[in-house]
């Protein structure tokens, strides 16, 4: 295969750059830049998206008619390469790439009308409610209850492990509407107003310090049956839909190379002024696997109708990126040394960049587990791409 860019793709790529030199603030960059759990804080990526909305670049995986961008594969891979490089923020992925797609796959035209421009205007910001304490890779074991009355669902129960809940106004989640039969077959998609009396957020505290977890309790909350999406007892189908765009719709490779650079800089400003062979050698390493891995990227973006995402490869990206993701944040504690050790008390662009590499370094441990755990990843590798 061939991957030179063709004069199509340069010409596009000019496009982005000059978008980019007119649009991406300092202040969007540095709201970016000291992000160092998974997603930027709404105020950094709020405006980020206003920007691409009126721009008609920010759903690039939606139908034109929903405000789809209509661009191959491997143009949504040069416009996510050019923004990580420019350092612009990241879009939350929730409403535009989890639960749009699954509305405008399975939802009726008045849940398209209602939600999907709520989606475009940032009006509407979504977290994701799957897991459950006693349910997360085995997430067909989920409990928490619905109960229909009158119109209406009743919902008690908890979800756990909800990033950024306590930023977002709406949830989408799978709940339980039967207990009959498989246990797949009991499960319902709803779209859940976080507003709704008997909702309580609490926040779970990580290893990085920051704020990006919650538990979400329900006693009693009552959500419309007309926010269910598709019929009732079949929210599994949307769920594995809606897992595919979250596993496989991500370019991880732009985002790996731009925190490799900042580890760059971190092992040049070293106190060792003279790196050891072994970190050298590790950083050749990394920088080897990392183009293999844009490559494979690249590959697999370029092999995809416009609007598609790769399906069972999926789980083979996403488990090379968390890994990836591992080994460069390990990389990163150790350019630092003891240094790392202040990170608390590190100023943002202090000497070593401790105070983000280090909190980087403790959240990409979670990288393995959200998403689909490695173990789950290497299982669906083994079923639906190697046919074991
Ligand atoms: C930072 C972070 C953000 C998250 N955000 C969200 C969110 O927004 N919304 C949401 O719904 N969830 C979210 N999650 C939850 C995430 O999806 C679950 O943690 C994940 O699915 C694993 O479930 P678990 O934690 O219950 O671990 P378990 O499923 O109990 O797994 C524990 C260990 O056992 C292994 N294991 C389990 N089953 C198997 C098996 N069959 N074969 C081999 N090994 C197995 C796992 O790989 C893992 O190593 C988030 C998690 C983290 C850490």
């Amino acid at each position: 295969m061939n991957l030179e860019l063709s004069p199509a793709d340069l010409a596009f790529q000019a496009e982005v750059r000059a978008f980019l030199a007119m649009h991406l603030t300092d202040a969007l960059r540095e709201g970016q830049r000291g992000t160092t759990s998974m997603y930027p804080e709404p105020e950094v990526s709020g405006p980020w998206q206003r920007v691409l909305q009126v721009q008609g670049w920010l759903v690039p995986l939606w139908p034109e008619e929903w405000g789809g961008t209509g661009w191959t594969a491997l143009q949504r891979f040069i416009f996510e390469t050019e923004c990580a490089l420019a350092g612009a923020p990241l879009v939350h992925p929730m409403g535009v790439r989890l639960v749009g797609p699954v509305i405008l796959r399975f939802g009726t035209q008045a849940q398209k009308s209602l939600y999907l421009p709520r989606i475009l205007s940032g009006e509407d910001y979504w977290c994701q409610g799957f897991s459950e304490p006693g349910a997360g890779s085995d997430l067909a074991s989920l409990s928490l209850r619905a109960r229909p009355d009158g119109d209406d669902y009743v919902l008690d129960g908890t979800k756990i492990w909800t990033t950024q809940a306590h930023h977002a106004n709406r949830m989408f989640a799978l709940v339980r509407t039967s207990t009959e039969g498989k246990r797949q077959q009991g499960i319902s998609f709803l779209l859940i107003d976080m507003a709704s009396p008997g909702i309580t957020v609490r926040p779970i505290a990580t290893i990085g310090g920051d704020h990006d977890v919650n538990e979400v309790h329900f006693d009693g909350v009552r959500v419309p049956q007309a926010d269910r999406i598709g019929e009732e007892n079949a929210g599994w189908e949307c769920a594995k839909y809606l897992l595919e765009f979250e596993r496989g719709a991500g370019i991880f490779s732009p985002r790996l190379r731009s925190q490799l650079k900042r580890v760059a800089e971190a092992m040049a400003s070293s106190a060792d002024q003279v790196l050891s062979e072994g970190m050298q050698r590790r950083f050749g390493e990394v920088v080897s696997d990392l183009d293999t891995f844009e490559w494979l990227e690249m590959r697999t973006m370029a092999a995809l109708p416009p609007g598609d995402n790769p399906g069972p490869v999926s789980s083979i990206l996403k488990l090379r990126a968390s890994r990836l993701k591992q080994e460069i944040g390990e990389l990163g504690v150790d350019a630092l040394g003891a240094a790392g050790l202040r990170w608390r008390s590190a100023p943002p662009d202090g000497p070593g960049l401790a105070a983000t590499l280090v909190p980087e370094y403790c959240n990409s441990r979670a990288f393995t587990i959200f998403g689909g755990a490695a173990e789950i990843q290497l299982g669906l590798i083994g079923k639906t791409v190697l046919g074991l």
